[in-house]
């Protein structure tokens, strides 16, 4: 095989720059585990964004995906097929949603849901009910409509016209309820602002919102894509606040991996999108389907909702205590079970810092500009979180003789 420069030499090339990686190439994961192909082992505390909720390679779904890959890998919606009929039927029953779209990515998730809240109200007869209310900061994905919803204007400057969304604070309510008109379908919210930095909620935020759309006859739109899958200690993030919304957005974590996305919604709403007004070529395929039904079942049988609180607790706990250990450099740490940043002091630089960890064996990501976000695997043990937070811990220290 080429080596690792011969390798970034390849992808600085001819990859579309649109990112900006280190030059290193990963070549192997295992549990929480990463590999790059010069052999040098990382510790894994960001797990593809979010992704490997049950960590790499985890051997239940690798075998199911092995197995559905010699069997039938994608048959397009003419048909049924048996992996996403029970997966449909098993997403329902733990979300207490009643139908199941499914798709390939986050961003498609929510431009699904966005169809879905346009289209029920044109099936109403209020065609004027066309727009969306969202919040500041937050990231609801890159295709134009998803991109509309997204708060932060750094990701969308550049794109031209697109579809009107009314961004408001997150967590103020006088601010949605006056928001709020004649031409509003829907809220779309996250139960916990991931991108924008790790911020959940404030509490009674989520149930208000849902006061508020059932008062306007509006829908509640959830997107869990980063907060879902048991990543928070319940299945949704929405259940810490005991509220249904009308519409949920999975995807990230779902597959194992394998690209998905899955957009819930209350029986209410399955008249919608009638047959022809909207769909998906790869959306239901069994490969992904059955990933799903791998990840899902290994969710359940090994407690991980349970589990992520716990861990969660755990290091919510640790990066407590390395706040109090650096007052100088770290502001906070905030979060739901594995879903945590690290809040930065201003004078520190998150991506230098993020680099310096990665040089030191782990990997996290920057979130919101000035938090370290950790969203590790489920399965993490103890044992490497204290591993990962001794390194951090190291880091830091080193930056006292540097500033
Ligand atoms: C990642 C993410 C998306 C977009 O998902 P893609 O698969 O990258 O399109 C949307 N919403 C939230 C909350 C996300 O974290």
């Amino acid at each position: 095989m080429r080596s690792q420069a011969d390798l970034v030499e390849l992808g600085k090339r001819y990859l579309y720059p649109n990112y900006k990686q280190p030059p290193l190439v990963m070549a192997r994961g295992q549990g929480c585990e990463l590999w790059d192909v010069e052999g040098k082992r990382y510790l894994d505390l960001y797990a593809g964004i979010a992704v490997h909720i049950l960590g790499h390679v985890h051997p239940i779904v690798t075998a199911a995906i092995a197995e559905q890959a010699a069997t039938l890998m994608q048959v397009s919606n003419y048909f049924y097929n048996a992996p996403n009929v029970e997966l449909a039927a098993r997403l329902c029953a733990v979300t207490h949603m009643d139908r199941v779209f499914f798709c390939n990515s986050g961003s498609e998730t929510i431009e699904a849901m966005l169809k879905l809240a346009r289209r029920h109200f044109f099936a109403l007869g209020q065609v004027q009910r066309n727009q969306v209310i969202a919040f500041e900061g937050s990231f609801h994905g890159r295709t134009l409509g998803a991109l509309a919803a997204t708060g932060q204007p750094s990701y969308r400057e550049g794109f031209g016209a697109l579809p009107d969304v009314t961004h408001v604070p997150y967590g103020d309510i006088d601010a949605v309820t006056n928001a709020i008109d004649e031409h509003v379908c829907a809220i779309l919210v996250e139960a916990v602002q991931g991108e924008g930095g790790v911020l959940p909620a404030p509490a009674g935020f989520l149930q208000s919102l849902r006061a508020l759309a059932d008062r306007h006859g509006i829908l509640l739109l959830a997107d869990e894509i980063q907060s879902g899958l048991g990543r928070t200690g319940r299945f949704l993030a929405f259940e810490h606040a005991n509220v249904k919304p009308d519409a949920v957005a999975l995807a990230k974590g779902l597959a194992g991996g394998i690209p998905v996305g899955a957009m819930l919604c209350g029986e209410h709403l399955a008249k919608a999108l009638p047959p022809g007004s909207h769909g998906s070529t790869f959306g239901g395929n069994p490969l992904a389907s059955r990933a799903a039904l791998a990840v899902l079942e290994v969710i359940e049988q090994q407690n991980l909702l349970q589990e992520a609180t716990r861990k969660g607790a755990v290091l919510g706990n640790a990066l407590q205590a390395l706040c109090d250990k650096h007052p100088k450099h770290l502001r906070s740490t905030r979060g739901v079970g594995l879903l945590r940043a690290l809040v930065l002091a201003s004078h520190v630089d998150a991506r230098a810092l993020q680099g310096k960890i990665r040089d030191l064996g782990v990997l996290v990501t920057v979130a919101g500009g000035s938090t370290l976000r950790f969203t590790p695997p489920l399965i993490i043990t103890d044992d490497q979180i204290a591993q990962g937070l001794a390194v951090i811990d190291r880091a830091l220290t080193a930056l006292d003789s540097s500033n």
